[in-house]
């Protein structure tokens, strides 16, 4: 368990939701996507209709569930909660639709991982409100057609591009979440402090802002870890420093970094010069699995401009020399 991974732990489900903003004046940031909900939203209330499908993709963490929840607010509606992993058969399909309300919204968290079979009821589903269930095998299976109540379904995926297009042209609506800006995470940290009773500064938040990796569920736990440390060490209160002191004993450096990713980065630096190196040498070297240099640290170094991915190996980048306080090699500058 990571103190920067963007995957909600106990911890965060425990207390994600007193976090969670209400509705979408609440809702921080993703400026555009508040924009463009609040329109589809208002029109569809305006005509007294059911919202359309809603798809939203982005990263864990940037608040896909939330703004689920703030849409059924919105709409004054009922919302059912569930993912395309619990969904492994047509069947498990067709009895959460047949048993919606009238206008309710269907949250699909990580609607990519739905079965097959699961996913073309689906298609129907959305466009016509009806499904056919399967009654029987083999030839004298029949299909019986069921009608559903119109309902608004929000799909949640890490990519949009990992959807079948037939699913894809189904939404009405697809909203890109963003990384979060520190200043907007600044926002998200005082609001949570706020909720939880806790007196931050401004240095404060934007100490822990900066170090969030632009998700804002990292962020409130960042903000959990350093109210603990500024009761036990300090007076309760989180300034700059308390807030760098305590994430200093978690190893979460000035810019999101935690330890996996500084070994990753001073392996390819101090070992291999900087690269160009493959990834399994570079797996080796820090003593973990190539899949968790890959996909654990390598994304993040990507996004903050630290390494890059070459057809001939890792590489770092003149950003990552500075970051960690090296020189580069001769041949390395510029
Ligand atoms: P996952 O895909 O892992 O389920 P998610 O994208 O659905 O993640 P949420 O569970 O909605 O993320 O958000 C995580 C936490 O971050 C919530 O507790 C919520 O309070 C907070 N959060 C997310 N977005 C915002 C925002 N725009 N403003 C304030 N808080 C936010």
């Amino acid at each position: 368990e990571r103190l920067v991974g963007p995957v909600a732990d106990h911890e965060d489900q425990a207390v994600e939701a007193a976090l969670r903003p209400k509705d979408l004046g609440e809702f921080i940031g993703q400026e555009k996507v508040r924009e463009q909900l609040d329109l589809v939203l208002r029109a569809a209330r305006a005509r007294g209709a059911t919202a359309d499908h809603v798809l939203l993709s982005g990263a864990p963490g940037l608040g896909k569930t939330t703004l689920s929840m703030i849409i059924a607010a919105e709409m004054e509606a009922p919302i059912r909660i569930t993912s395309g992993p619990a969904i492994q058969h047509a069947g498990d399909l067709a009895a959460i639709l047949s048993s919606l309300q009238e206008g309710e919204v269907l949250f699909l968290d990580e609607i990519h991982r739905m079965s097959r079979p699961a996913e073309e009821m689906l298609y129907m589903a959305m466009e016509d409100f009806r499904v056919d269930v399967i009654v029987g095998k083999g030839p004298g299976a029949t299909a019986i057609p069921l009608e559903l109540p119109p309902f608004t379904l929000v799909g949640a995926t890490t990519r949009a591009g990992l959807l079948p297009p037939p699913l894809r042209d189904r939404f009405g609506f697809t909203a890109h979440m963003e990384f979060y800006e520190p200043a907007e995470l600044e926002r998200v940290v005082h609001r949570s402090a706020s909720l939880l009773d806790v007196e931050i500064d401004t240095d404060g938040a934007a100490e822990i802002a900066g170090r969030s990796r632009g998700t804002p569920r990292i962020a409130n736990r960042l903000l959990r870890r350093v109210r603990d440390y500024a009761q036990v060490k300090a007076d309760g209160r989180i300034t700059r420093d308390i807030a760098a002191a305590a994430l200093a004993v978690y190893e979460v450096d000035a810019r999101g970094l935690d330890r996996l990713d500084r070994s990753v980065l001073e392996a390819l630096l101090k070992l291999f010069g900087g690269g160009p190196v493959g990834l399994s040498t570079l797996a080796v070297a820090v003593g973990e699995e190539r899949e968790t240099v890959e996909e654990v640290a390598e994304p993040f170094l990507v996004r903050e401009g630290l390494l890059a991915r070459t057809p001939r190996g890792r590489v770092a980048t003149p950003a990552a020399w500075a970051h960690l306080g090296l020189a580069p090699p001769r041949s390395q500058t510029p």
